[in-house]
């Protein structure tokens, strides 16, 4: 018999356990299988408050309905009715002191239409004109990797990346698009930059095109009617209570001979003959001590952010903006980053007559943020929000969450990094697995994945 460990009861760390079940069920494998997780709950990062009728989302809210290793897995689970698509409506961008409306046509803020970025008040005459020399700008020299900031202002200038570009894609890693790695963010555009010469060219070829028809489209986000943690929930359930440890951290592991000895928060040791690691990158640090390669951990920073969820009644907003929400721009005098007009994107959170606003404050240019006590963070989040709305009363409750030092930062070589760290493994540590958000994607899609690729590795291992 095989004992194996599983540390983290992230998304990343459960779906490893549930695929690993999976694979002993089916090719009857002599496995014990054991996940341990340091807090008294299981999600990480995905929580879910039920108050008074409303679903809130602490964490993550949804995905993009096209990425396949969550749809798989909410089908394994048999919770694919609980499946709901986003509401699809306006969202807008606040430059300045103005909400414009995001120019429809294009793909994550890059034209693939010229027309309704020409009209849009987004960009003066003369960011229209510096975007539209992506045409004629040549392509870059071939490298390893480059700023994903860099990398757009070069093709696009300043104001379109600013503007809009920036504001849509830090949101999803709430780091500094000039320190960000393209390469693992976003290589797709490096590829259309190297084959078709152009952003704009490239999209055009390859992305599909929009429907002319004035019906309105399905939302391209799914999320989960119970709200994400549901997903956690279930997954608990069939992997079953015996084989999960919660309260049980793992503070150091060594390797002794072929075994590895893991000292636990309780005291005791497991002895493992492979282990998935599916937490942070951070405690790489402590529970790998004696290997020097991770003292290196903070190559991969973290940045720091907060969301506060605000529930009222829908006659205390006087002035409300049709749409489902906002991302701002680094140009405008605000402190929070977005909002989420939550009531209006996903209906299902939310009681008739009521209204749930959910915004962001943090990020990389605002690390003191996440210091401030809820009264503090609230005030400032109205403060912000009644600049374009109007929003008389008091809440009827607000919920206020802290990501502090937990969102892991892809930086320029980022791809290089992981692949070091990963041969180092294979040769000094073989056995144990490195999976989850800080390696190869954020979204819980991207940990179901690497959760899933974590188990075949680990089963190739073995088998070896
Ligand atoms: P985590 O969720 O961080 O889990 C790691 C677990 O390991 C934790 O439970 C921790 O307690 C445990 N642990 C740590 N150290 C030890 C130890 N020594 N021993 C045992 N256990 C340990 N993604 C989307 O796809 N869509 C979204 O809408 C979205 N929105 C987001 C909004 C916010 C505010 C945040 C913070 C993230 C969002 N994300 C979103 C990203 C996504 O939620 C995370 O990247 C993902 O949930 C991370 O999962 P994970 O299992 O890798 O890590």
């Amino acid at each position: 018999m095989k004992n194996i460990l599983i540390i983290g009861g992230g998304i990343t760390g459960l779906t490893s356990a549930f695929y690993l079940q999976q694979k002993i069920k089916d090719k009857k494998l002599p496995y014990n299988v054991k996940l341990v997780e340091a807090t008294n709950r299981l999600g990480g990062k995905i929580a879910t408050v039920h108050q008074d009728g409303f679903t809130i989302e602490r964490g993550p809210d949804s995905f993009l309905s096209r990425k396949t290793p969550a749809v798989t897995l909410i089908d394994k689970l048999g919770l694919q009715d609980q499946l709901v698509r986003n509401a699809s409506g306006q969202a807008h961008i606040l430059v300045g002191k103005k909400l414009h409306k995001i120019p429809p046509g294009s793909f994550m803020g890059i034209p693939i239409e010229a027309r309704p970025f020409l009209f849009s008040g987004l960009f003066g005459v003369k960011g229209k004109v510096r975007a539209s020399l992506d045409y004629v700008v040549p392509k870059g020299k071939a490298q390893d990797d480059q700023s994903l900031g860099l990398f757009f202002r070069r093709r696009f200038g300043d104001e379109l990346v600013e503007n809009l570009i920036e504001p849509l894609l830090s949101g999803i890693y709430s780091g500094d698009m000039d320190e960000m790695s393209l390469m693992a963010t976003f290589p797709n555009f490096y590829h259309l930059e190297q084959k078709y010469g152009s952003l704009i060219k490239g999209l055009q070829k390859t992305m599909p095109k929009r429907p002319k028809t004035k019906e309105k489209q399905p939302g391209i986000f799914y999320a989960l009617r119970g709200g994400f943690e549901s997903l956690v929930v279930e997954l608990e359930k069939q992997i079953g209570k015996d084989v999960i440890s919660l309260s049980t951290a793992v503070d150091h592991i060594e390797k002794k001979e072929n075994v590895y000895h893991v000292l636990l928060s309780d005291g005791t040791v497991y002895r493992a003959d492979a282990i998935i690691v599916a937490t942070p990158h951070q405690t790489l640090r402590k529970i790998f001590s004696q290997h020097d390669m991770f003292k290196t951990v903070d190559e991969i920073p973290n940045t720091s952010v907060a969301n506060v969820a605000l529930a009222y009644d829908q006659k205390a907003v006087k002035k409300e903006l049709d749409g489902t929400g906002f991302v701002v721009s680094r140009n405008s005098n605000y402190r929070i980053t977005a909002c989420t007009w939550t009531h209006r994107k996903w209906p299902h959170t939310t009681p008739n007559g009521k209204v749930l606003l959910r915004s962001y404050v943090g990020g990389p240019n605002d690390p003191e943020a996440v210091h401030l006590t809820d009264e503090e963070l609230v005030q400032v989040v109205l403060k912000d929000l009644n600049k374009t709305m109007k929003i008389t009363g008091e809440p009827l409750f607000n919920i206020v969450t802290r990501f502090k030092n937990q969102m892991p930062q892809y930086t320029v070589g980022h791809k290089e990094r992981i692949k070091t760290w990963r041969s180092y493994m294979a040769e000094q540590l073989p056995g144990v697995f490195l999976t989850g958000a800080s390696y190869e994607g954020v979204g819980v899609p991207d940990c179901i994945e690497q959760g899933e690729k974590a188990v075949s590795d680990l089963v190739q291992f073995i088998s070896d």
